[in-house]
Parts: C-alpha cells; structure tokens; sequence
C-alpha cells in the first residue's frame, strides 16, 4: 500500500508539472495562432502555404497541450449521471472502424443500466484510448473484448477504494502484452513505447486523471504474449433526489 501512494504521489506531481508546462505553453501557441492569424490575411502564394504549415503544426501543439490540461486535471467538466451501458454500445460503431478489419470488437454490457456520476465525453475518451492500445497491442489481429458489470469491493481488499458497490468497465486484449518494466511506468504522462508519431504517452495518463477525478479506480494485468486488462471501477451514481434508494445491485444483475 506505501508503495502504490508513493507512485500516487509520484504521479501527482508529475501532472502538476506537466500541467504547468502545458498552460504556459497554450498561452504561447495563442499568441503564435493570433498572429498568423493575421498575417494569413497579408500573405500570398507560397508564403500563405508556408504559413497554412506553421498553422497547423501550432493547432497539433494546441491539442496536445489541451491533453495535458485535462490530465493535470486544470480542465473541469461538468458531472452528470450518465449509463456506462449506454456509453459502451454508442460507441460501438465508432469503435469498429477505429480498430480495422483485422480485430474483432466484442461489445458485452451487463442487463439493465449502470449509472455512475461522470462527464460523458470523458468516458468516451477513456473508452476510446484503451481500445487503441488494445488495437495497437494486436498489429497482427486478435479480440478486443468491452464489457460492464456490478461489483463489490470489501474492507481488506488491495484496491484503494472504500468498500461498497462499483460500476466495472473491463476492456481486455489479446495484444502482446506488456513487461513489468511497461506496466510500472504505463500511466505516467509521456511514457510510450510506440513510435515518435504514433505515441504521445498521454492516452493512459488522460485516463488515469479521469478516473481519479471520478472517485474510481484503474487496475490492469498484463502477461507478455497473452494480453491485456484494464478495469476500471467507478462509484455508481446516487440516486436522483426524491427517488427511493433501491439496491444497487438491482442496478445490474449478472455480477459477482
Ligand atoms: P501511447 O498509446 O501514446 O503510447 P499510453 O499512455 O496510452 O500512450 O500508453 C503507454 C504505453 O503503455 C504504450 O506505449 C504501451 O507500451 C503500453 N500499453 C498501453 N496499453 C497497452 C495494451 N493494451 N497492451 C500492451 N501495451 C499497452
């Protein structure tokens, strides 16, 4: 347990630098968009080619850093009770044309919904990232496998949660797995192991702030030449005010 909040802290302030970094970096690219902007206006021909370059070079910039904003979590969003099942399957079509013709994308909500307090369009992102490293794990095909259900976690266990019922999102490979080497470093901002223009080290950082922001968790196992898993546990929404408090568990059945 010391050693997982020593790397909880490590992370922390990892993120606060990166955050820092990125903000002062997203007023310089403002400044760097403003003034192309104008000249845009001024420039012909090869020049105005030249400059539509230095544009767009500065717009990837300023998604990037806008990643690293998110992570350090200096971005709030609104939190809404949003259905992990209902994310899982609308995003389904977008995820099979993300993965390629060669992977096989497995879509397995549990019955009924599975409410949890979070910001939608966070989600989608937390989906869409793990499913590309599974895509990227699987150069030469394979099954990516989504799938929700209700789970409990009790007093003692190793997850660092406090017990009760939690909203499980499980998203696992059959890639190439990872070392211990890759899975000690894998949520910190920058690590990759992909290539310069494949990887930025941020999807699985983005996804670890998202998580914690939401009161949730992120475990992964990982066995080199097998696959993947990531779960992530999140804390199911309360129940809208003046509705009686049912069973969580009635939420979904299938658990356990
Ligand atoms: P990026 O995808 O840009 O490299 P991430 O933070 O998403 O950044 O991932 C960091 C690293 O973790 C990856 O470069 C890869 O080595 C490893 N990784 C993540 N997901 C998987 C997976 N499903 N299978 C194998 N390795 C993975």
């Amino acid at each position: 347990a010391r050693e997982r909040s020593a790397r909880a802290a490590r992370l922390e302030s990892l993120g606060q630098l990166a955050g820092g970094i990125a903000h002062d970096f997203n007023n310089l690219l403002a400044i760097i968009l403003n003034y192309a902007d104008f000249l845009t206006e001024e420039v012909t021909g090869d020049s105005a080619r030249d400059l539509a370059r230095i544009r767009d070079a500065a717009e990837r910039a300023k998604s990037l850093t806008g990643q690293l904003l998110l992570f350090a979590k200096r971005e709030p969003t609104e939190v809404e009770t949003v259905d992990l099942n209902e994310v899982i399957t609308d995003a389904g079509e977008l995820l099979s044309r993300t993965i390629g013709a060669n992977i096989r994308l497995v879509c397995r909500p549990c019955d009924g919904a599975l409410p949890v307090s979070a910001n939608r369009g966070r989600l989608d992102q937390i989906l869409l990232n793990l499913v590309i490293n599974a895509r990227d794990a699987m150069p030469d095909g394979g099954v990516v496998v989504v799938e929700t259900d209700l789970t409990e976690v009790s007093a003692g266990e190793a997850i660092p949660l406090p017990p009760g019922p939690y909203a499980r999102l499980t998203v696992s490979d059959t890639g190439t797995g990872m070392t211990a080497e890759v899975r000690d470093r894998l949520f910190e901002p920058f690590f990759t192991t992909k290539p310069a223009d494949q990887g930025t080290g941020l999807g699985l950082a983005t996804v670890y702030g998202i998580v914690g922001d939401a009161g949730g968790h992120i475990g992964v196992e990982s066995t080199p030449g097998i696959g993947t898993t990531f779960q992530i546990l999140l804390p199911p929404a309360a129940e809208p005010a003046g509705q009686p408090a049912g069973p969580a568990a009635a939420l979904c059945s299938g658990h356990g």
